[in-house]
């Protein structure tokens, strides 16, 4: 179809407004989702071209025109004194330097700005949460509504009234009549366990928190409500009607006719969240923030995209909004958005696709992981065609077939998940995903596999005749933290565990530039180099061997601590659990894993190969002395320039540890804005406290 072609186009926009209406009223109504946010923004926008290059077309029941959707007659209604937006969204950088230039030359022309200013703009957090308004008399809660279609919402205060961070009762100076706005969420740790015990029950499972958060408030027995772990975020008002004198305690009627703007306290939006803050609303004044210009925003964005995974609860992009409040009346609305605010998203973290196949992956110690082989879905901002399950029981637990529409998650680096099948879209001839039928012997050397009472994952007992294992092995070995073998990576190691050259660890030593030039992608050169990083790996840490060996429960940490205990090979293979227990930090399963392990003689033979090889580890330094060895330090509050990750490792790398909690055993507690009970804690029990700098000064960075 043309754009110019207006009868095609009528029937596609119909076509569009009945498809999202759809989908309206499964998000807004039932809190059932048939497709992702990204596929229901595509298909809005589509209808936003259309009907941009028709304007001839457009009609007030729209949906670009329109919030939200009906609210559901069983909860009573409730008229919004001032309606319930939404917001203009952007998706990318051009769009937020349009949006800021337009503010800037509205402004600059109404006088507002001076020629040469930039607009202050106040930035928060997208909370993917529902958006509610509250309404206080007297500084008392009396109703709580939904957005509703913006013009009308749901009561929903006997809900509203079991969520204990919202007041229901304001500290003194509050108006005769405050409408708050914010959003009720629930944070996805919360999410999650919520969901699990539904699917224990056979109830319905949450599609994703903002699901979970909406069909949790809009129950009709608040009791169920009471139950779920609901919290809630200020950031906005409606109507603000007849201050308090704070000096005479009375109230300051506004003029007859005057509501809103003529009566708000502070000039600046930023300034509204600090009152509603001093009334005891809760705010997110951890994460919002001042910014200038379209570069402000855009570091804005860029700095909680970083954040993002690290949250608690999900955000779907930040908001801008112009910091003052003349400005904004001067800026006005559109149709179902205000001219001063926006929301930038970010690349959805779900979407919906095909599960074309579950497939075993079979790692190092034989564990057999199920991946989902999916039809390539962009998410997370990548293409992902895999993604795990996990295990058996979780594809038990979510019911996941192949060949359902599932959602797939991916959320800052982490692997891609898949959260569970959209129901509705099931065929017919979907059953229920059998393992044991499926792969009733490992698909890779065939042996059995073995899935011992109580453990939830399943294993190939081929060992070391399994290719899988033994490349998996030998990639761990040849890892950065191992003995870091550069070049000898995934390709390499196929081809040297298909040709049955390399059995174990020891045969590596034994190739030479000659063989290794004949094999796929190799010439004499990357030959060259693989071998001398061969030759450069016979003289690692003992640590970085023992870690390298692939034992059970031995992470890099736990090596290097044995090695530094032990001193050389043979005295670790001779200990006995008791005397390994002795190490700090090495408990129980440790130690019963390490003894097993030389107790295999194929093990044994593998070190005893190394060494006929050529490999002599060399002693593991001394943990730094006069450095953090054994300081234990818990970190609060934001820093001003590294993010907590970066602190720790620094900490780490020093020798120093990380804790979640101040006792009197901490050595430092290291504080940062809006730093909260750790740092009293640390007051109370004589923590010394160190800012940034102090930190950078301990760890010599400065
Ligand atoms: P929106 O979510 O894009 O923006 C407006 C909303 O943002 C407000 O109502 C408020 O609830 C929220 N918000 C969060 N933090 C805020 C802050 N700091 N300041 C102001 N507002 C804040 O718009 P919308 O009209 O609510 O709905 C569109 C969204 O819903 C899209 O993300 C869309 O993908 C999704 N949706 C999905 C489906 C589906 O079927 N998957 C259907 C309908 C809507």
């Amino acid at each position: 179809m043309k754009a110019g072609d207006k009868t095609g186009a009528q029937a596609e926009i119909d076509r569009l407004r009945v498809e999202i209406e759809q989908h309206n009223y499964r998000y807004y109504v039932e809190d059932a989702p048939s497709v992702s946010d990204a596929e229901y923004d595509a298909l809005m926008r589509k209808l936003q071209e259309l009907e941009s290059a028709h304007p001839e077309l457009v009609t007030p029941e729209s949906p670009t025109q329109r919030v939200g959707a009906t609210p559901l007659a069983a909860f009573g209604a409730v008229t919004h004194a001032v309606p319930m937006l939404s917001l203009g969204n952007a998706f990318d950088e051009e769009e937020v330097r349009a949006f800021d230039k337009r503010v800037t030359d509205t402004l600059r022309s109404s006088g507002q700005l001076g020629p040469a200013s930039q607009p202050d703009y106040f930035c928060e957090l997208k909370l993917d949460g529902l958006a509610i308004s509250l309404r206080y008399e007297n500084g008392k809660l009396v109703q709580a509504a939904t957005r509703g279609d913006g013009q009308t919402g749901e009561d929903v205060t006997a809900n509203i009234r079991t969520i204990r961070s919202i007041p229901l009762q304001l500290k003194p100076g509050a108006p005769r009549v405050l409408e708050v706005r914010g959003e009720v969420l629930m944070n996805r740790r919360e999410f999650e366990r919520l969901n699990a015990a539904q699917a224990e029950r056979g109830e319905k499972v949450f599609v994703n928190p903002r699901n979970a958060a909406a069909g949790s408030l809009r129950q009709l027995d608040p009791r169920i409500t009471a139950q779920r772990p609901l919290r809630f975020f200020a950031y906005g008002w409606g109507e603000v009607h007849g201050l308090a004198n704070r000096q005479t305690g009375l109230f300051d009627e506004p003029a007859p006719g005057v509501r809103q703007a003529a009566t708000l306290p502070r000039e600046s939006h930023s300034a509204m969240l600090d009152w509603l803050a001093e009334l005891g609303l809760p705010i997110n004044t951890q994460h919002n923030r001042k910014a200038t210009g379209a570069d402000g925003l855009l570091a804005f964005y860029a700095r909680v995209a970083k954040l993002r995974p690290t949250l608690a609860y999900d955000i779907d992009g930040v908001v801008y909004k112009v910091d003052s409040l003349p400005a904004q009346k001067v800026l006005g609305f559109v149709a179902r958005a205000p001219r001063f605010a926006l929301a930038h998203k970010y690349p959805a973290e779900e979407a919906t696709t095909a599960l074309l196949d579950i497939e075993v992956q079979v790692g190092r110690t034989g564990a057999i992981t199920p991946v989902a082989r999916l039809q390539p879905v962009f998410v997370g901002g990548v293409t992902v065609t895999n993604a795990t399950l996990h295990n058996e029981d979780e594809i038990r637990r979510k019911d996941v077939r192949i060949g359902d529409t599932v959602i797939v998650r991916r959320a800052g680096d982490v692997i891609p998940e898949v959260v569970g099948p959209v129901l509705e879209k099931r065929p017919a001839d979907a059953a229920p995903f059998d393992m044991k039928k499926k792969y009733p012997v490992c698909p890779v050397c065939g042996s059995a596999i073995e899935r011992p009472e109580g453990e939830a994952i399943a294993r190939c007992t081929g060992g070391l005749f399994c290719a899988a294992q033994r490349k998996q092995t030998l990639l761990h070995a040849a890892g950065r933290k191992a003995l870091d073998i550069e070049g000898l990576g995934e390709k390499l190691v196929d081809q040297l565990v298909e040709r049955d050259r390399v059995k174990s660890l020891a045969d590596i030593y034994g190739l030479t530039v000659e063989e290794l030039a004949g094999y796929d992608r190799m010439g004499t050169k990357s030959a060259e180099n693989v071998v001398r990083a061969i030759d450069k790996a016979r003289t690692p840490t003992l640590g970085r061997l023992l870690f390298a060996l692939g034992i059970r429960h031995v992470g890099e940490t736990t090596a290097r601590d044995v090695a530094r205990h032990f001193g050389d090979m043979d005295a670790i293979m001779d200990a006995g659990e008791e005397q390994l227990l002795e190490v700090p930090d090495v408990g129980p399963a440790v130690a019963a894993s390490i003894h097993r392990f030389f107790a295999e003689p194929h093990n044994r033979d593998i070190v005893e190969a190394l060494k006929r090889q050529g490999v002599h580890p060399v002693a593991e330094a001394a943990a730094r002395s006069g450095g953090l060895s054994g300081k234990t330090f818990v970190l609060t509050g934001t820093l001003p320039t590294l993010t907590r990750e970066e602190a720790t490792s620094h900490i780490l790398a020093a020798g120093g540890k990380v804790s979640g909690s101040v006792s009197k055993k901490t050595a430092y507690v290291v504080a940062g804005a809006d730093a909260g009970s750790k740092l009293a804690n640390a007051q109370k029990l004589g923590v010394p406290v160190l800012d940034e700098d102090g930190l950078k000064q301990l760890l010599g960075m400065e």
